[in-house]
C-alpha cells in the first residue's frame, strides 16, 4: 500500500508545474488529446485558449526574476480560480499557458471565456505584489470542430496569440 501511494504521488509530481501547481506542458497536452477525442465523439467542438504575458521579459528586467516567478505564481491562482470546473489549464512554457474549454462550443462562448481570463488578469491589484506593477496577457484562440486534424489546434492558437500580440497586446484574437 505504501508502495502504490508513493507511485501515485510520484505521478502528480511528474504532471505538476513547480511553480505554479498546474498542470505541467506534459499533462495539459494530454488533456487536450483526450478532450479532443471525447469531443470528437460527441460530435461537438470545443476551444482552446493559448495566453502568453505581455513584456514579461521587461517584468524580470525592471523588478527582478524572483518577482517574476511570484507573477506566474499569481497568474497560475488567476487562472485556476476564473476557468469553470470542466476547463483545463496548464503552464506550457515559461510565461505560457494553455487552457482547454470543453464547454466553449461557439465562438461567441470561447471569447467570453477568454475575455473574463483578459480582465481577470488586467484587473488583479499586482501593486500588492509590487508598487507600480501592470500584468496583461494576450490570447491566441481557436474554435476546434469535431473530427478536425489535433495537429492544427495549437497552431492556430499560435497564430492568434502572434496576432494579439502584433495588433497591441492585451487583447484576444480569434
Ligand atoms: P511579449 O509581450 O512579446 O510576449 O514579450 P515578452 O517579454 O513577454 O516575451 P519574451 O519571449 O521576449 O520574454 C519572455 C521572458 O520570460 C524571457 C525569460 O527570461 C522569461 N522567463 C521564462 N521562464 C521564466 C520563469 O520561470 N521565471 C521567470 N521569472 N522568468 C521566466
Ligand atoms: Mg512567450
Ligand atoms: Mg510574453
Amino acid at each position: 500500500r505504501k508502495l502504490s501511494s508513493a507511485l501515485a504521488r510520484v505521478e502528480e509530481l511528474a504532471e505538476t508545474d513547480e511553480l505554479t501547481g498546474l498542470a505541467n506542458r506534459r499533462r495539459i497536452l494530454d488533456v487536450l488529446l483526450k478532450v479532443h477525442e471525447q469531443q470528437g465523439n460527441l460530435g461537438q467542438s470545443y476551444a482552446v485558449a493559448m495566453l502568453d504575458v505581455d513584456h514579461f521579459k521587461r517584468i524580470n528586467d525592471t523588478f527582478g526574476h524572483a518577482l517574476g516567478d511570484e507573477v506566474l505564481r499569481t497568474l497560475g491562482a488567476l487562472l485556476q480560480g476564473t476557468k469553470r470546473v470542466d476547463d483545463a489549464a496548464g503552464r506550457i512554457g515559461g510565461e505560457e499557458f494553455l487552457l482547454v474549454l470543453p464547454g466553449s462550443t461557439t465562438a461567441g462562448e470561447a471569447n467570453a471565456m477568454a475575455e473574463r481570463l483578459r480582465l481577470a488578469v488586467e484587473g488583479y491589484d499586482w501593486s500588492k505584489l509590487q508598487p507600480e506593477l501592470h500584468v496583461t496577457a494576450s490570447i491566441g484562440l481557436t474554435v476546434v470542430e469535431a473530427g478536425e486534424d489535433p495537429e492544427n489546434v495549437l497552431r492556430r492558437a499560435d497564430e492568434g496569440l502572434y496576432e494579439a500580440k502584433r495588433s497591441g497586446r492585451n487583447r484576444i484574437s480569434l
